[in-house]
């Protein structure tokens, strides 16, 4: 059988082992601490391994206290129960966010009231929030996409004006930071994830970091079941399940303490995916790093021009075809049936259209990195 040239490279990509979009990364250091939960018969959510995590990510983010949960959705719960938050209140969230942050505060009864964001990092716009705040309003959930952090000095100047609290949805972005300060610790409270595609992983976890002693004491009092620490079996309030296991921190302390080094190699990842696809700025946009900001490339992510968004999901299915998963930028709040508003976010519905999810993960070396920008340029109509 003979190839055409042009054919033969496509075929020579597909034969090629899939490029996962995320992966998790674990060594024996998880599977030893796993064991030992086994082996000691602490599995549950009592045990040496959640505190010692706890302790250990409070220390990462330079905070105070560290609160495990049993997966970032239910932090983000935990984080607005433990504020007050009320029927009838409102809270200020970015239209593009994971639909998470959104359903959090419509479980407690409230409002999330969206604003627009800024091109390029499709992070939360400070200069649209004022317009938002209404007397309603309690607070903000600036949330950390992709992995570049919120300009969270303009967030905290904005929220102390109107006496609002600050949580950052920190789920897509540990370590990074902010004028060199980790995020966590930059805004009244913060939750983290530990889903397996995170930057860390505990297979299903969450984590809440605060500096206030007295919300530290409700979010312990409320995550497990509301019962009093002096007095077993007493229930002052009506609380929930969220407890992380010994097993999840287990692997969560062993995942943080090689953090350091896993956030290198996102950064050197990143660094030949700029190098790879510099040859291709006439038609994508690469992502940028605010002079203030460390971005931690939870996800390395493109944009097609200004004008090519009807191209996105046919480029997103020949890569597919290629053996390499993408993932489209999330939808805007206000497009999904639960949130919907027929306008008003103009960035928003420009930017999220052309966002394409590279496969970020560190099992990649430099040649999977040739192989997406191949795949990219080919998906495109290239032949640069
Ligand atoms: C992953 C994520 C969450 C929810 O975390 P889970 O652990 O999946 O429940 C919340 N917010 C954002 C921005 C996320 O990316």
């Amino acid at each position: 059988m003979v190839f055409q040239p042009n054919t033969l490279k496509t075929n020579r990509l597909f034969f090629l082992k899939r490029i996962a979009v995320a992966e998790p990364k674990l060594s024996t250091r998880e599977k030893e601490y796993v064991l030992d939960c086994i082996d000691t018969n602490w599995i549950s959510s009592n045990g040496k391994y959640v505190e010692q995590f706890e302790r250990g990510f409070a220390r990462f983010c330079g905070v105070k206290h560290a609160i495990a949960t049993n997966n970032g959705t239910t932090a983000l719960h935990l984080a607005l129960v433990g504020l007050g938050l009320q029927p009838g209140d409102e809270v200020i969230i970015p239209t593009v966010t994971y639909i998470a942050t959104a359903n959090a505060v419509h479980y407690c009864g409230a409002t999330p009231v969206l604003v627009d964001v800024c091109a390029g990092t499709v992070n939360i716009d400070p200069d649209e929030i004022e317009k938002k705040i209404t007397s309603r309003t309690k607070g903000i959930i600036p949330v950390h996409l992709f992995g570049h952090p919120v300009d969270m000095d303009a967030i905290n100047t904005l929220a102390a004006r109107h006496g609002l609290w600050v949580l950052e949805d920190a789920a897509q972005a540990h370590g990074a930071q902010v004028h060199g300060k980790n995020v966590g610790g930059l805004g009244t409270c913060a939750t983290f994830s530990f889903y397996g595609n995170k930057i860390i992983t505990t297979g299903e976890g969450g984590m809440i970091t605060t500096n206030d002693d007295a919300l530290e004491a409700r979010l312990r009092l409320y995550r497990g079941q509301g019962m009093d620490p002096l007095r077993r079996y007493w229930f002052p309030v009506v609380g929930f399940n969220y407890r992380m296991t010994n097993i999840q921190a287990a692997i969560g302390l062993a995942q943080l303490e090689n953090i350091d080094c896993a956030l290198s190699e996102r950064h050197r990842l990143a660094g030949w995916y700029n190098n790879a696809l510099e040859s291709l700025r006439k038609k994508i946009v690469l992502p940028s790093q605010a002079p203030w900001a460390r971005h931690v490339y939870w996800m390395y992510n493109i944009f097609l021009r200004e004008g090519d968004a009807h191209l996105r999901d046919e480029v997103m299915v020949r890569m597919d075809a290629m053996g390499i998963e993408t993932r489209p930028v999330f939808y805007p709040m206000h497009v999904l049936p639960p949130y919907r508003e027929e306008s008003g976010y103009p960035v928003a519905d420009l930017w999220s259209q052309r966002g394409i999810n590279l496969p970020t993960h560190l099992h990649m070396r430099l040649a999977d990195v040739e192989r997406v920008r191949d795949a990219l340029d080919q998906s495109l109509g290239g032949d640069s």
